[in-house]
């Protein structure tokens, strides 16, 4: 295995939930990780070889100083990844949210990884991975209007970064999480956990470890032929497409005899 001073990924978001599983999975595989979040106060613990930044993903300015710290370091350290994770949720409806709501939510949501992307990706040698951090929200109808239209948004720049950065051997693909565990969703109110659980064929959240595994998968040269895919880390609550409650309605999915 390479030294973890030659294989570097930064990882927003990652003084929680999914982005600190994920970094807690890359540096246990070996990785060097640049860890960045608004602030580390009260920051999980990680691994030898994780570096904490702090860094608003919405702040090009932020982005550069970052770019430039990495290159700064020069060979051997080389650039393989990106994870955007960083996120915020706004749970205003289409009566109440504000033109601030949309704003705050695809400044973080969606111009942020995009910000990732532009500043990072020219320090990333052929056969880096950048994945995006979705949700179940941007490829279905979701009742906080700004949050679900800011997941659709990345789910086109996704797509957009993809075709612009391929012909440099760079992939880009995102993953949309469904209900997982975390303080994201913790804050939510109760009945939103309760019908998302029952929306979901397996039946239960999931965990932030579960998406960082699949997020580690795209990262890694297992998936060298992947890029401007989406996966759903969800338990087949998009999968359905609201056949679920057709099929309770309809009794038992097996035969009977
Ligand atoms: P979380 O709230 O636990 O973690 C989000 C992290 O992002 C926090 O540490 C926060 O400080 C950081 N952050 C927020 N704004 C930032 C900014 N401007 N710059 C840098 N960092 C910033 O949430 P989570 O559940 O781990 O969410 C991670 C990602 O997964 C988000 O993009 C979220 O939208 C997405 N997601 C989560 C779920 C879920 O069920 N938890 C479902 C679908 C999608």
């Amino acid at each position: 295995m390479e030294s973890r001073e030659e294989r570097t990924y930064v990882v927003t978001g990652a003084a929680s939930g999914i982005g600190a599983a994920t970094v807690s999975a890359l540096a246990a595989a070996g990785a060097r990780v640049c860890a960045a979040d608004l602030a580390w106060a009260d920051g999980p613990a990680f691994d030898d070889g994780v570096e904490r930044v702090v860094l608003d993903v919405a702040d090009p300015v932020g982005w550069s100083a970052l770019a430039e710290r990495i290159s700064a370091r020069g060979a051997p350290v080389r650039l393989e990844g990106l994870v955007n994770a960083a996120g915020i949720t706004r749970r205003a409806r289409l009566d109440d949210a504000t033109s601030d709501d949309f704003e705050q939510a695809f400044a973080v949501n969606a111009t942020g990884p995009a910000l990732g992307i532009q500043a990072l990706a020219p320090l990333m040698p052929q056969g880096s991975s950048i994945v995006n951090v979705g949700s179940a929200a941007g490829v279905m109808a979701h009742y906080g209007i700004a949050y679900g239209a800011s997941k659709w948004a990345l789910r086109g720049i996704t797509k957009t970064a993809a075709m612009e950065l391929g012909p440099r051997g760079i992939r880009v693909n995102l993953v949309s999480p469904g209900f997982i565990e975390t303080p994201m969703t913790a804050s939510a109110p109760g009945e939103f956990r309760e019908v998302n659980l029952e929306s979901t064929p397996l039946g239960r959240a999931g965990r932030a470890e579960e998406v960082a595994s699949v997020i580690l998968q795209l990262l890694s040269p297992d998936a060298s032929f992947v890029t401007g895919a989406e996966v759903a880390v969800d338990g087949g609550l998009t999968g359905h497409g609201g056949g679920l409650p057709v099929a309770r309605a309809m009794g038992s999915a097996h035969p009977r005899d």
